[in-house]
């Protein structure tokens, strides 16, 4: 069995026995994995544990694991953590964002697929969640991720028609048909969200915001009135293309 070295983010952990836990992780060169850490939580009489004393969800660190993708489990073998985010974790928002991210990863991106770019774009965006720009790292995060996953939604035009969307004309958009939807196209519709164009103008100039390494940059300041509809124009979609519920999202948008 080849064990091979990489560095990994932890986007899920299960507890598994008392002194195991199972891991999906999210490493740089070999893609999404799910690992078992064997004897995480165990430790020997002089205090050592194998594992760092177990791994926490966001977690980065060095990793000694097997890999063959023909097996549904690898093993972890080593672990040594390079970044706890402890300024992450004393601020529930950006923990919050943080695990966001992590699960809309760990269903967006197949296994044993290897996306080098999203992993730096994920761990830039875990260490920008703990300062003020916590909304615009998410955010800019979150369409590198469908970009890069091949599932971002058509917001420069209408999905139906391909014509451009007016300012003065009213659109929305469709989770069905994975896009905006232009006011003549509108009544072939069923189910909509009405969109702000405002909000529209917002999310296209991201879009078209300079990238380098798989991260969008010079993201501006955004608040949550600017981020949190976007945000859920992007769940809507993301919710209806993969036919399941985003467990953090709960956690994300105030009722
Ligand atoms: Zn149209």
């Amino acid at each position: 069995m080849a064990l091979v070295h990489d560095r990994c983010i932890c986007l899920r952990k299960f507890e598994y026995s008392e002194t195991s836990q199972i891991l999906t992780l999210f490493s740089r060169d070999h893609g999404l994995l799910r690992a078992i850490a064997k004897g995480a939580h165990r430790r020997t009489k002089a205090g050592a544990s194998k594992f760092d004393g177990g791994i926490d969800l966001l977690d980065i660190g060095q990793a000694v694991f097997s890999h063959d993708p023909s097996r549904d489990l690898s093993t972890l073998t080593e672990w040594s953590l390079r970044e706890g985010h402890l300024e992450l974790r004393n601020h529930l928002r950006s923990m919050y964002l943080g695990q966001y991210a992590a699960e809309l990863l760990s269903f967006l991106v197949e296994e044993h697929d290897p996306h080098p770019a999203l992993f730096v774009a994920l761990e830039k965006c875990l260490a920008e969640l703990s300062t003020s720009r916590r909304e615009e790292a998410f955010l800019g995060f979150e369409l590198e991720l469908l970009r890069q996953a091949g599932y971002l939604a058509e917001l420069m035009m209408c999905v139906l028609c391909h014509q451009e969307l007016s300012d003065r004309e009213p659109a929305a958009f469709s989770p069905a048909r994975g896009g905006m939807v232009c006011r003549s196209c509108l009544p072939q519709v069923a189910q909509t969200m009405p969109f702000d164009f405002r909000l529209l103008r917002l999310a296209q100039g991201l879009l078209r915001l300079p990238r380098v390494d798989g991260s969008i940059q010079r993201l501006p300041r955004l608040t949550r009135h600017q981020s949190d509809p976007i945000n859920r124009l992007i769940l809507s979609h993301i919710e209806h293309t993969l036919g399941r519920r985003m467990r953090m999202s709960a956690y994300i948008f105030e009722k």
